[in-house]
């Protein structure tokens, strides 16, 4: 595990701060989406925690590049790959709070 030690001296404490925010923001996005995602689930009446999302819309189950946080909505538009329909900004945004969040709680841990 020394090389683990070592490493991470390597860097400073202000430097380790920022990584670790920002590896907390993209965690939280993710978070984000999974809680976001479960709760759509649990309202249209189906399990939360079965199977791949799919589009609303076409049905289509969606695909890596559309199950990334913030990146996917921006990268297509805001709109689903398949049908083109036009995603709820929603998404995007509770993930990007939630990442928000995260980054925080592990900001306020480094300083
Ligand atoms: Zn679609």
């Amino acid at each position: 595990m020394d090389w683990i030690t070592n490493c991470l001296s390597s860097f400073s404490k202000e430097e380790l701060g920022v990584v670790a925010v920002v590896f907390a923001f993209l965690i939280g996005c993710a978070f984000g989406s999974a809680i976001l995602c479960a709760f759509m689930r649990i309202g249209k009446g189906q399990t939360w925690a079965r199977g791949r999302s799919k589009c609303d819309v076409c049905n289509k189950e969606l695909t890596w590049d559309q199950l990334i946080p913030i990146i996917s909505f921006i990268i297509h538009g805001g709109r689903c790959k398949m049908c083109q329909t036009k995603l709820s900004w929603i998404y995007p945004v509770s993930e990007f709070i939630a990442g928000v969040i995260f980054a925080g709680i592990i900001y306020m841990f480094f300083h």
